[in-house]
């Protein structure tokens, strides 16, 4: 605790290691503007569904109270991962058979697109879960037991990490490039995106900011953390926890060549391609002082990412970042999704693991926005 409070005052920043703080700002909207479609949250759900659009002919503005990636988008831990938040065999027993290996498949041929695409950062490096004790590792073969009758990809793993299931068609990526890539890639198509601009709430199918309003068509919402919040009515189902990481400067003190899921879960790590460290988890250590909270590191976790940096890694590098961000959970285990309001679409909460499922969720979101068929829509009725 003590080392995290020097730090602050020697003016470590929040910012997440993925951030250099250099990249070009989008500008705010201001006063009015209409479209066919309009995207609120620029973090990976909402820039999917705007590449949807823009593939669709369909002209969309895109905002974002923060920048491109603001949210947990930019934010999170760079894991790639097939599946949604719950392990295979856990999945199958809380959404059933059918559904729990649809949205594995489904998951996993959008990652296997990323690679096929040469998605920048991205890299199939498979992803380790490593048990934490004997209990754990009974969990694991359970796991592994599902997964292999399904046909998935797992493999037993014995290894310097420790003794786990190895995913090895998983992989890593670089959050916010791949967030700013899509996001200039989107800008070049003609597609109109303005950050820093805050919807307060949105009355049939208009966007009110502070400063702007939007008219639209249909109105598309991706956001993931603090749902609830922009949409009150979701807050019964919905509540936003906080996540905390931290980075250190590059190490070769080792060379850890896939990211790693520990104790459930619940702490996860990966050396970058520069050789840093980035380390998340703790939030059961956090208990519920992380839900609702503002996303800001907090001394008891960072402490407890700190522990398992030091002890269980055994890397003595330097911290150079420590960062939050939110994201929600829903009671059920899926996602929100779905056409709430008459032409207001949602997507977002998806417990903790986003960044392919939140991808699969904003472009099937803009599917049913314009009428199509996908197979994504049929998996998460509920
Ligand atoms: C620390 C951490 C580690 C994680 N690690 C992983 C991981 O390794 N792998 C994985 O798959 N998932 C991980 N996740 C989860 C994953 O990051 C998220 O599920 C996913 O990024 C959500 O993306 P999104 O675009 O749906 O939502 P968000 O990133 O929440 O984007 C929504 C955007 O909407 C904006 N917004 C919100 N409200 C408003 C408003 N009223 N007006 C205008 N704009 C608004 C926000 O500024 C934000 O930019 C992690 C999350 C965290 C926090």
């Amino acid at each position: 605790m003590a080392t995290h409070e020097a730090e602050r005052h020697q003016g470590l920043g929040t910012l997440p290691v993925w951030d250099d703080g250099d990249a070009e700002r989008l500008p705010p909207l201001r006063g009015e503007a209409s479209a066919e479609v309009c995207v609120i949250g620029l973090g990976g759900s909402g820039l999917a569904a705007l590449a949807r659009l823009a593939d669709a002919g369909v002209d969309a503005i895109g905002l974002d109270a923060g920048q491109v990636g603001a949210g947990a988008a930019g934010r999170n831990g760079g894991f790639l991962l097939a599946g949604v938040a719950e392990f295979h065999h856990d999945a199958v027993q809380r959404f059933g058979h059918e559904r729990a290996l649809n949205l594995y498949r489904l998951t996993l041929a959008e990652m296997e697109r990323w690679y096929a695409e040469d998605v920048p950062g991205a890299r199939c490096t498979g992803t380790l879960r490593i048990a934490a004790d004997a209990e754990e590792l009974r969990d694991c073969e359970q796991q592994f037991a599902a997964m292999r009758e399904d046909d998935l990809p797992v493999e037993r793993y014995d290894g310097p990490e420790g003794q786990g299931l190895l995913f090895p068609r998983d992989g890593a990526f670089h959050p916010m490039q791949r967030w700013r890539d899509l996001a200039t890639t989107l800008q070049a198509r003609g597609v109109r995106l303005y950050g820093d601009t805050f919807a307060r709430a949105i009355v049939d199918t208009r966007v009110q900011c502070a400063e702007a309003y939007v008219h639209a068509k249909k109105i598309l919402i991706a956001v993931d953390g603090g749902l609830e919040v922009l949409l009150p009515e979701l807050a019964p189902r919905v509540r936003s926890a906080r996540l905390q990481m931290l980075a250190t400067a590059p190490t070769q003190e080792c060379r850890l060549s896939r990211p790693v899921y520990f104790r459930d879960g619940y702490d996860y790590w990966q050396q970058d391609e520069a050789g840093r460290i980035v380390l998340g988890g703790g939030r059961d250590i956090g208990g519920d002082d992380e839900w609702g909270a503002a996303a800001e590191p907090t001394a008891i976790v960072q402490k407890h990412l700190e522990n398992t940096l030091r002890e269980r890694l055994g890397v003595s590098a330097p911290i150079t970042h420590r960062w939050a961000a939110r994201v929600a959970f829903t009671d059920d285990g899926l996602p929100i999704f779905g056409e709430l309001r008459p032409d207001v679409f949602v997507t977002g909460a998806y417990n903790g693991t986003g960044n392919i499922f939140g991808a699969l969720c904003g472009r099937s979101i803009a599917n049913l926005a314009l009428g199509a068929t996908d197979p994504l829509a049929k998996c998460l009725r509920r």
